[in-house]
């Protein structure tokens, strides 16, 4: 016979009881699973679970080669046990740490202590880390960061678990230089081809944009005069300069600007090229919720730590406007500033928008004054949903509420002579014939 075995009832009956057991415990397996998932505690915050996605460049490039070589320029006391990096582009902070073999955890110890500063954000090719070491433990004990002769930042260990941060800005001593040039080819050739940096040329057609068309109105044959400032430590250039004065003649129009004391550059009748500023990065009112103040104590450590800005207290996700014209300079996520942008704007001024929970803008990315740039947030170490903005003024944080920023669009009535007359200083430079780092 060919017929198919058919199971008996008693059989039948046994299957399904075994069925419905296997089924009720698999049931009380995943219950029991998901619901310890759901209710068993956070694991504890510890500093090692922030991801080190600030620093975002490439990690390959930093090779094992750690102890100091006698080759390296050297400042201070060298040894073993202290070692030096010098950044090549494309580096990155966790990368230079693997390198000299200290752990990311002490990194986030120092870029903890950077918060204020965020010196440690940017790091350019040339700058220097020196590392030193405690000669027994061989735990780090400082970590110099050397970014020109004129401006360093220290980080010493304070305890176990927190550095602290020093900053060195020596003043250094100021030469005049005179850069005059025809023009030959477009105007940005021959600013370059003069001695400008592409940062400084920037600047200069972006002071004059409303009333100069570099591509129209300016030709070969025309011409412009540069005074530029610049530090020098121990006779060396720093590579720290600024603009004074500029005056382009095309063959229609003398265009001029002058650099005032209040930072901001003028035409010779006193009127402002740099548009002006709003006061507050938002619409309405908020609450400051911490002043700006340099003395503070931190929050959360309970260190003494500046504040170098004001906190606003406002809900997540509130329009942020850029406060002037500018360049977008940073656009970052730092593990305790959280995600946060930087604007350059022209003359002298810097500002910084923290804690945002989205960005709206890109680095290198030109904005207006009133312009969205991001929606304010809660991240980085924060104690609740807040606004962190800053005003920098010639490279020092100031108060925002009351700096003097330009709200204005001329010289102060008050202070018109005074403009008058460092205007015909610089008119005296800028008829001088050539000249080249004269004491200012
Ligand atoms: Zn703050």
């Amino acid at each position: 016979m060919n017929a198919t075995w058919k199971p008996t009832k008693n059989q039948q009956t046994k299957q399904r009881r075994k069925r419905r057991f296997f089924l009720i415990v698999a049931t009380l397996f995943v219950v029991g699973w998901v619901g310890y998932y759901i209710y068993s505690p956070p694991p504890p915050e510890t500093v090692t679970v922030v991801k080190p996605t600030v620093f975002e460049k490439p990690t390959e490039r930093l090779k094992h080669d750690a102890v100091l070589s006698a080759s390296l320029p050297v400042r201070g006391q060298t040894s073993k046990h202290v070692l030096q990096r010098t950044i090549a582009s494309g580096d990155n902070l966790s990368a230079i740490f693997a390198g000299v073999e200290i752990s990311q955890t002490v990194m986030l110890q120092i870029v903890a202590a950077d918060e204020s500063l965020l010196a440690l954000d940017i790091l350019r090719p040339g700058n220097t880390l020196t590392f030193t070491l405690d000669e027994e433990t061989r735990q780090l004990t400082k970590m110099e960061l050397f970014i020109d002769p004129a401006h360093q930042v220290i980080y010493q260990r304070i305890d176990d678990r927190n550095f602290e941060y020093r900053e060195i800005i020596l003043p250094g001593t100021w030469k005049y230089q005179l850069l005059d040039s025809d023009i030959d080819g477009s105007f940005y050739q021959s600013a370059i081809f003069s001695g400008l940096s592409d940062r400084e040329v920037g600047n200069i057609t972006y002071l004059f944009k409303n009333k100069v068309n570099f591509n129209r109105d300016i030709r070969a044959g025309d011409r412009f005069q540069v005074v530029r400032n610049l530090q020098l430590i121990d006779g060396k250039l720093t590579g720290q300069s600024h603009i004074e004065a500029v005056r382009i003649f095309s063959r229609k129009h003398h265009y001029s600007a002058f650099l005032f004391e209040d930072g901001n550059y003028y035409d010779e009748k006193g009127k402002s090229l740099a548009r002006a500023f709003q006061r507050y990065p938002f619409k309405g009112r908020y609450r400051i919720t911490s002043p700006f103040n340099l003395a503070r104590r931190h929050p959360i450590t309970k260190r003494i730590s500046p504040h170098k800005g004001v906190d606003f207290g406002m809900s997540v996700g509130t329009p942020i406007y850029s406060t002037g014209d500018g360049v977008v300079t940073r656009v970052k996520n730092h593990p305790y500033a959280g995600k946060y942008i930087e604007i350059q704007h022209e003359g002298r001024y810097l500002t910084r928008y923290m804690h945002l929970s989205r960005i709206t803008v890109k680095r290198g990315e030109k904005v207006k004054r009133g312009e969205r740039i991001a929606l304010s947030g809660n991240t980085g170490r924060s104690t609740g949903p807040h606004l962190h903005y800053e005003i920098h003024i010639k490279g020092r944080a100031v108060n925002p509420i009351t700096a003097k920023i330009p709200l204005a669009v001329s010289v102060p009535k008050g202070k018109f002579k005074a403009f008058k007359q460092r205007v015909a200083e610089l008119e005296l430079l800028l008829e001088k014939s050539q000249f080249d780092l004269i004491g200012s």
